[in-house]
């Protein structure tokens, strides 16, 4: 049984509540670990921790928090496969992309904010007339986290806020807190001077608000739904704390006339299926000239019919159940109300596949004939479901990509190059994608519209992290 503690001020500590969170095994419905259920009294704790350690920290030099990281990378690097593991076990991601893509983002997090520091520390202060510019770091930061890539989201929140100078206190989603816990274990072995980073574990009401409320706190960085991400932003108003949110989306992948979908269609469907769709950026609507619509639904069928759901542990798998029961109702209850609504199932279903009662699967799923104005086009499904839809004329595509209340990312898929950068271009999303271009984790990664503010990732998402000061006079 998995079982770990708080850790406040550079030291593992029970919570002041005797409640606990029982993590569940989403491949077989087991409770395989419990974690302490943290409450205010907690959260005061590690607050004044990290309010304290912050100055210190932040007055050393960057080498010296760069090295930390460097530290904190190595340390992670030689625990991968036990962190994959842990997250395969608390999220259901099949081991092997638990360890290519749950692990290997968040050490290439920790690289690129530790590179991405020394490059910022490397310049000279901007002078502007007789101003001279400084950057402080924003504070003590509270960051919480979703469970879909837990430690990639930790580690996109954590590595620029320390390698800035800010301490932080983490929450992480109730689904997943042992692979932050390990990530703790880690930092502790690394040696950060105690408070600067402090790991407290528990619900979004016992732990995330008062977080988000607390006085002493000066940034929240939040990861996760557009409810909640609303709900942090209100509380975090009267404060006026400042605020990086990377919300939900419901992003289109535009496919181009010209294109050979013989090479395009295999990588649409991981673009929307991978991690079984739980991705913010996942392309779940697929946009498709109407005179390639009947071809690429063949073809989209038979490629569906290569991806194995199946048990985790199995490297033939490649997709393991979603995260929990609870997610695998909600992608059940949108997929029925987009054939009620009167989409056209091509494949996949609501029912689990054969055989896989026990667990929370979900079959891969494609719907055709999909409405923009149905709940499975305007809703985040966050489930291995792709809605296609046909276009007739390319403003109609782009017309139909930007009608969302959301704008986190979408695709585009041309044989013209310059084409697709055209119509990328259009697109009200904070990336788009052209022609299955991997993720670059050097790039600013947000949204736009309802899909969140402030951008993660490289010297762009280091950024968020400090608070300009313009010293007047002093150049
Ligand atoms: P969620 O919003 O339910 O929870 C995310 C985190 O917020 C958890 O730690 C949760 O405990 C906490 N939380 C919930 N309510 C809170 C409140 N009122 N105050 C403070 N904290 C609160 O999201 P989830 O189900 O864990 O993750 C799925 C969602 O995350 C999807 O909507 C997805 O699009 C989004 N997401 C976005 C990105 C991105 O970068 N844009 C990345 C991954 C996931």
């Amino acid at each position: 049984m998995q079982q770990q503690r708080l850790y406040v001020d550079g030291r593992w500590r029970d919570s002041a509540s005797p409640a606990t969170i029982e993590v569940v095994d989403p491949a077989t419905d087991e409770v395989f670990g419990v974690a302490p259920r943290g409450c205010a009294a907690d959260v005061d704790a590690a607050i004044a921790a990290a309010a304290r350690a912050q100055p210190g920290w932040a007055a050393l030099p960057a080498a010296e928090r760069i090295a930390a990281l460097d530290r904190i990378r190595a340390g992670l690097q030689a625990r991968a496969d036990e962190a994959a593991a842990l997250i395969t076990r608390e999220m259901g991601a099949p081991l092997w992309f638990s360890r290519q893509a749950q692990l290997g983002l968040p050490l290439k997090n920790l690289e690129i904010a530790a590179r991405a520091m020394a490059q910022l520390a490397a310049q000279p202060e901007e002078v502007i007339a007789s101003t001279r510019v400084v950057r402080d770091p924003v504070g003590v930061v509270a960051a919480i986290t979703p469970w879909n890539f837990p430690l990639h989201q930790i580690t996109a929140k954590l590595a620029p806020a320390l390698a800035a100078g800010c301490s932080v206190v983490l929450k992480p989603s109730e689904l997943t807190p042992f692979d932050a816990g390990l990530l703790a274990e880690v930092i502790d072995a690394a040696g950060l001077p105690p408070g600067v980073f402090n790991l407290v574990s528990g619900s979004g009401a016992e732990v995330g608000e008062p977080l988000v409320t607390h006085p002493l706190v000066d940034m929240v960085s939040f990861t996760g739904s557009t409810t909640a991400g609303r709900r942090i932003a209100a509380l975090a108003a009267p404060l006026m704390k400042k605020l990086a949110l990377e919300l939900g989306g419901k992003s289109a992948n535009i496919v181009l006339p010209d294109v050979a979908l013989a090479q395009a269609l295999p990588v649409v469907l991981k673009q929307g299926w991978a991690n079984s769709g739980q991705a913010c950026a996942c392309l779940s609507r697929v946009l498709l000239p109407r005179a390639l619509y009947a071809a690429a639904q063949a073809q989209l069928v038979a490629l569906a019919a290569q991806w194995r759901v199946g048990d985790p542990l199995d490297p033939d798998t490649q997709l393991g159940p979603v995260a929990s029961r609870a997610q695998q109702a909600r992608v059940q209850a949108l997929l029925r109300s987009g054939i009620e609504q009167g989409a056209r199932l091509l494949c996949g279903g609501v029912e689990p596949p054969a055989g896989r009662a026990r667990g929370a699967y979900v079959q891969p799923t494609l719907l055709a004939d999909v409405q923009p104005w149905m709940r499975v086009a305007r809703e985040e499904i966050f489930g291995p479901v792709i809605g296609l839809t046909p276009y007739d004329e390319e403003d109609e595509a782009v017309a139909i990509a930007n009608d969302s209340d959301y704008g986190l990312s979408g695709g585009v898929w041309a044989a013209d190059r310059a084409a697709a950068e055209r119509v990328a271009r259009r697109l009200r999303t904070g990336q788009v994608v052209i022609n299955g271009s991997p993720l670059n984790l050097q790039a600013p990664f947000g949204g736009v519209k309802q899909s969140g503010i402030g951008r993660e990732y490289g010297h762009h998402g280091l950024h968020e992290y400090f608070a300009l000061k313009a010293l007047q006079g002093a150049a």
